[in-house]
């Protein structure tokens, strides 16, 4: 399809082929780049996996690796299988994301099985109402791949949690009844997943919500199935502008031929792409590894978005790291390369608090007109502010002040949390925690 031999080849190579011939002796190169093959023969068992990779497990790991996959259940695309590197497996990246690991029976103090109560935070099936003006819509629960470290684990290979079309409509109308929702991510799940038709269905009737300003997509599919980003997935996809995605690359290592190839298709038809990676213990956990995965990201027009820290989801633990490795592999990134190839480092709050970036002190003090600051390199230095600043009473009448917002588009919410203590316009002096004792027993006295 338009390829010359020569990138043929390296998107199949010979051990790719030896690998598709096990599984199906006739099979070609038309069947590597099929996405619905790699489905059909995705790796499901233990015996596959040895069979395909050829490393042997004792017989005593093997029966432990049962018990865990009978918890957490296995599936790895043949393609993403074959970039696993036998010789020192254990240590492996991509090994370690797709294969089963013992430890993740082990339910470490503090682990919850959903850590970020977006089951609490839904008020529709399928949707996820955390912040003011967005919603995290699931339209499949499926994935090509069931990654390791993944923060829905719990529901993962749960047949009882597919979302059919019924449910998805009820979220559609969800979004419909909240004019305040202006950006609507796709998830899952992967959405990849379903069918091209299917989600055309899906895109098309969100457009057709006035208040609907962006759609965002979250897939892993360029860096565990990428001949799924097909011509005619990337045409219907072109319609639905603007629409954002965000993919998943863990590691340098995921940035092969035809994942290049695919995230080159989504970049064509226009389609801004972020990175979102998980900071992973014996994965990703160095400063070298991240700045060569930003540097090949942005090569491939990728944006760095989020580093997230490992969420507490039960069975993860052997993948968490202390805040303190990302802060230092921030330290690593800023200022000693391109800001746009820098994602903000967030801890995705327990408890469905929300996503709270932490990074590096750059600021040492300050005094009413100065601040002190100090950069990348441990330069210190000052900012002198300016001596005379007026500052307007914000009274949020918009109509009368003279940066001219266009009243009719601004947004019209009233500030929450930090931001409603900083306001002039709303009188709100302190945040106080709902049982906060103090306050209880003034309630009671009848005052406040
Ligand atoms: C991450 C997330 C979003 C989107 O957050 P952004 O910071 O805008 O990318 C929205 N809803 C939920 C529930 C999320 O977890």
């Amino acid at each position: 399809m338009g390829h010359n031999t020569k990138t043929m080849e390296k998107i199949f190579t010979k051990h790719q082929e030896t690998i598709a011939h096990k599984i199906e002796p006739k099979s070609q190169l038309k069947n590597w780049r099929d996405w619905k093959w790699h489905m059909r023969h995705a790796i499901k068992t233990i015996d596959e996996f040895e069979n395909l990779t050829g490393i042997q497990f004792s017989a005593e790991e093997k029966k432990k690796f049962e018990e865990t996959q009978d918890r957490f259940p296995l599936s790895i695309t043949p393609y993403y299988l074959s970039l696993i590197k036998k010789e020192n497996f254990r240590h492996d990246p991509v090994y370690k994301q797709a294969f089963l690991d013992n430890r993740e029976l082990i339910v470490a103090n503090s682990e919850m099985g959903d850590p970020l109560s977006e089951d609490h935070d839904s008020p529709v099936p399928g949707i996820t109402h955390r912040y003011p003006d967005r919603v995290l819509l699931l339209v499949s629960n499926v994935c090509a791949m069931y990654c390791r470290h993944c923060t829905r684990k719990r529901k993962v290979g749960d047949r009882d949690s597919i979302p059919d079309k019924s449910q998805i409509k009820e979220g559609i109308q969800y979004i419909k009844d909240h004019p305040q929702v202006r950006d609507v991510l796709l998830s899952g799940g992967d959405p990849f997943l379903l069918s091209d038709d299917y989600l055309d269905w899906i895109l098309t009737e969100l457009r057709a919500i006035p208040h609907v300003q962006v759609i965002r997509i979250g897939t892993r599919t360029p860096v565990v199935l990428p001949y799924r980003i097909t011509d005619d997935l990337v045409n219907m996809l072109k319609k639905h502008h603007p629409l954002w995605i965000n993919t998943h690359f863990n590691h340098p290592r995921e940035l092969t031929t035809s994942a290049r190839e695919a995230l080159t298709k989504l970049a064509d038809a226009g389609i801004p792409l972020g990175n979102q990676s998980v900071l992973l213990a014996d994965v990703n956990d160095c400063p070298r590894i991240m700045k060569d995965l930003v540097h090949k990201l942005v090569m491939n027009r990728v944006r760095p978005y989020y580093l997230y820290q490992c969420d507490l989801s039960e069975g993860l633990s052997h993948f968490r790291t202390p805040v303190g490795k990302g802060i230092e592999i921030m330290e690593s990134l800023i200022g000693h390369t391109s800001g746009f190839a820098v994602p903000t480092y967030v801890i995705d709050a327990p408890g469905g608090g929300g996503k709270i970036p932490v990074m590096p002190n750059y600021i040492i003090s300050w005094s009413t007109n100065k601040v002190i600051l100090r950069n990348y390199e441990g330069v210190i230095t000052s900012y002198q502010e300016p001596d005379k600043y007026e500052s307007t009473i914000c009274d949020r009448n918009c109509d009368k002040c003279n940066l001219e917002l266009d009243v009719a588009e601004g947004d019209e919410m009233n500030a929450i949390g930090i931001e409603q203590l900083l306001s002039d316009y709303d009188d709100t002096i302190s945040l106080i925690p709902s049982n906060n004792e103090r306050y209880e027993r003034r309630n009671e006295d009848g005052q406040d």
